[in-house]
Order: structure tokens, then sequence, then C-alpha cells
């Protein structure tokens, strides 16, 4: 904060509050807001029927109940003192913020994500460890797909989805996150919703799941992986197709060493696949960071020249999408150490034809 320029951070709803409390401030018409001064104690201002389900921890916070009739504005306003900038989590309500900003007139505002983003994105050897075990969390059930055990052709989308989320929890997670199954032409839609289309023979089925393990201290940490499977065996096309694909992502991986731009990882994968001639079908960025939001800091894109750093940890999801015909897209989580890349997720690269 002193680095910044910023006398007082305010989180509320969002990833930041639980990554600094251990705490997850409920999506409501009551405000929750961490208060914390750059000098001085923080202070959790909470609603009375909520305080029950915090873990107190007296060396981080103290804690400011507040009752039904009273004004929680006037509260954060009070405990936020004279601050000349304010730094507000980015995803707080503007509701809040509308209210705060007219309570503190004389602020000025900053995202909050100045200040944690640069904390998040570093992850410590536990961090890393608790991303690894969501990571092998999610293998399993992607080798078991890949191994035939989840059941595809005659299904719906809607089911296979459904069946994905309820293995997500199975394997140890809290809560399901996204659960994409896309069949033939629809993989060729990035974040397709899963629906009625029932799975057939002969087509490409892309997967891309994930969800948030939760450990004792209220924080949790996200699972994120693409594998796409064939209900068939695949056309000499898409086999070409998606050996570039392959090719694009494991060169990703092995770029993303420590100091290198994170743009250039996005470079490594996006060049073999234009390459190859599919350049226009490659439509978003090759990664995001991952913790304990399923998308964060860094970005793997075009543009961001921010180094990597030890403990950065992030997608590398290239992929290719013809509209109208099929789409496929490779991912796994990648810590970025000193030793080099380190792909978290292990599960198979090569596409598996089921039956
Ligand atoms: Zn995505
Ligand atoms: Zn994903
Ligand atoms: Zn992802």
């Amino acid at each position: 904060m002193a680095e910044r320029g910023v006398d007082v951070l305010l989180l509320s709803v969002g990833a930041d509050l639980p990554y600094f409390c251990g705490y997850e401030a409920m999506p409501l018409e009551r405000l929750t807001m961490l208060v914390v001064p750059r000098d001085g104690a923080a202070t959790l201002v909470v609603p009375r029927m909520e305080a029950p389900r915090v873990a107190e921890r007296p060396d981080v916070f103290e804690m400011r109940p507040w009752d039904e009739t009273e004004d929680p504005v006037a509260i954060v306003a009070g405990l936020a003192g004279s601050a000349s900038v304010a730094a507000v989590g980015d995803h707080m309500w503007s509701r809040f913020l509308v209210e705060l900003i007219a309570a503190m007139p004389r602020t000025a505002w900053r995202r909050g994500s100045e200040v944690t983003a640069p904390i998040r994105s570093v992850k410590s050897s536990d961090e890393v460890e608790r991303l690894r075990a969501a990571a092998a969390a999610v293998d399993r059930i992607a080798g078991r797909l890949q191994h035939g055990e989840i059941e595809l052709v005659g299904r719906t989308e809607a089911e296979v989805s459904a069946e994905l989320g309820r293995q997500i929890i199975a394997e140890g997670h809290d809560r399901v996150n996204f659960a994409i199954v896309a069949a033939g032409a629809n993989a060729a839609s990035p974040h397709h919703e899963p629906g009625a289309r029932v799975i057939g023979a002969d087509e490409v089925v892309l997967c891309d799941f994930g969800g948030t393990m939760v450990g004792d201290d209220g924080v949790g940490y996200c699972s994120d992986i693409t594998r796409c499977v064939y209900t068939g065996e695949p056309p000499p096309e898409f086999r070409e197709l998606y050996d570039v694909l392959v090719e694009a992502q494991e060169a990703g991986v092995a770029a993303a060493e420590v100091g290198v731009g994170a743009q250039d990882v996005d470079r490594a994968a996006r060049s073999i696949i234009a390459a190859a001639g599919y350049g226009q079908h490659f439509v978003h960025r090759t990664g995001h960071g991952i913790g304990t939001e399923a998308h964060e800091d860094p970005y793997i894109v075009e543009g961001n020249v921010e180094p990597l750093q030890a403990g950065n940890v992030f997608s590398v999801e290239p992929g290719i999408y013809v509209p109208g015909r099929w789409g496929t897209r490779l991912e796994d989580i990648v810590a970025a150490s000193l030793a080099g890349p380190d792909p978290l997720n292990r599960a198979d690269h090569r596409l598996a034809v089921v039956a």
C-alpha cells in the first residue's frame, strides 16, 4: 500500500477477502467490508447476523458487527478516516461504492487489485501444493474420460456436464465452477453452454471443467483442465489439427520460464498455430492466472510484458475453433518456478478415442 500510495484498502465480496482473512462475504444487500488502513489495525465490518460465521482472527483483524438499523457505509467511512486514496475490491457491488464515494467526498478511488493482485499472483509453496492437489483431482476425472469410463454417446452434453460436476465434488472439491461439454460443431464455441444436444458417434467432445477446494483456513484453490476425446476414429484432418494444438500447448509450457514476459508464452503457442495456417481460428488469449479465483492475474496475452515470477500459476490453453465444423483445446495449469515450468496437470495429451 505504501509503494502504491494507498491509504486504505476496502475489501468486500470477491476472492480478496477470504484470501486475506479467511472469511468469504455473503453477496447481500447488507455490507461486509474489511477496512485495512496502511498504518493501523484491520477491521471487519460485518452484519451482526453473519458474525457467527466468521472465524475470529484477533491477530489479523478486529470485528465490528453492525446492527440492522445502523449505517454500515458510515461505519466504513469513519474507520477509513481521512484517507486521500482508497483502493476498493474490484468485485464490490457498485451500489456500495456509489454510497462510499458520497460518504468520502475528498477521497480518490483506485482498484483494489492494484494492491492485491501482485500479492495474490505470487503463490507460496503451500499454495502451489494446494493447486497441485486440485489439479490431480481433475486429472483423475480426465483420465476416466480418456479411458471411456464416462459414457458419452447417447447422452446429452448437459447430462455429461452434470456427471463431471458430481465427480468434481466426489474428488474433493467443495464447489463446481464450470463443466463445459461441447460436442461436434459446438466445440467451435470456446465457452459453449452444455445443452440438450445428444452426443453422437464420430465426433469431438471438448470437456473443460474445474472447481474449488476449500482448506481448513477457509481459503479455496481452483482447478481448471481441458481435454478432448473423439467418439470413434478421428478423420486425418482432425488428427492434423490436434497434433498442431499439442505442439503449440507444449511450446507454451516450455516457454514459461521465470523472467520471460507473459506475452512470450502466448507467442510461443500462437506462432505454431499460425504457421500451420489456423491463426485466425485461435480466438482467445493463451491463458489466465489461477488461485483463489478461477481467472486472475497474470494473464497470458499479447501486451502483457510483465516477466513471469517464481510462484505465478496460470493456464496454458491454446485452442483451434473452426465454426460450423469442430473445435479443440488443450489446457494445463502450470507453475513458473526457478527449476523451470512445472505443469500441475499430468493427464495424457494424446487424443483419446472412446467408444
Ligand atoms: Zn475459459
Ligand atoms: Zn478451462
Ligand atoms: Zn482456463
